[in-house]
């Protein structure tokens, strides 16, 4: 239901505040077809940013539609030792979550091509760098003059709760690991939020939102 679809967004959009929209469209789009969802973001809604779990369903997008200047980010899964050049050649951005993959990134030069996005654990405890590594992270940056970090991501793990105590611990550890990369590099984009995280309106100053269930209509709170 795509004008569903589209109430859903201007709500959002509504509640972020003015803050740029990447679009969770991983398991087939909760299951409601990711090609014509994703068409539907991109040329009805103008949103140009895409959130999928695994390199296959990023090239499914790419394959399958002209998302000529939209980006789309690869969360999990990344296998990146043997796909590397599959990120490249399909123009996929990884989101970058333990050292060996950045270690990867910069030794192949990957920095030529594709954005860095590195991902934080600040206590959801599946995917990122814990905010321990923030000192390594910075030494290979600086090893290899990488100046800018694209986008600063961290996922949370209770935004769904109506107590926002832990959203609070995270949000705080965020803005710590934050100003650390700071001292070291230029970050052009940072994004905690889920849906709950919009619902409940629990915003800094992030410039990104990452709704995924808000999208497709199911109350995340
Ligand atoms: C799935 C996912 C989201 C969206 O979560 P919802 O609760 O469905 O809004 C956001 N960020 C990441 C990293 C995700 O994996």
């Amino acid at each position: 239901d795509f004008s569903q679809l589209e109430k859903n967004v201007r709500s959002l959009s509504l509640k972020a505040e003015g803050k740029s929209i990447l679009a969770m469209v991983k398991a087939d789009a909760y299951g409601h077809g990711s090609i014509p969802i994703t068409h539907f973001l991109f040329n009805e809604l103008k949103i140009n940013d895409f959130g999928v779990a695994t390199l296959g369903e990023g090239i499914d997008l790419r394959k399958n539609l002209s998302l000529l200047g939209a980006q789309i980010f690869v969360f999990s899964d990344l296998e990146f030792e043997s796909c590397f050049k599959q990120f490249i050649e399909w123009n996929l951005i990884p989101v970058i979550s333990d050292l060996d993959s950045l270690k990867i990134y910069f030794s192949h030069n990957i920095q030529r091509y594709l954005p860095l996005v590195l991902k934080f654990n600040t206590g959801m405890n599946r995917l990122g760098f814990n905010p321990s590594m923030v000192d390594e992270v910075i030494r290979l940056c600086k090893n290899y003059n990488q100046r800018e970090i694209f986008h600063v991501m961290s996922h949370l793990s209770d935004s769904y709760m109506q107590d926002s105590s832990q959203v609070k611990k995270q949000q705080e550890v965020f803005g710590e690991i934050i100003s650390s990369l700071k001292t070291a590099c230029t970050i052009r984009h940072t994004s905690i939020g889920n849906s709950a995280y919009i619902e409940q309106e629990m915003f800094q100053d992030e410039s990104y939102v990452r709704p995924g269930l808000a999208l497709y209509g199911g109350d995340p709170v």
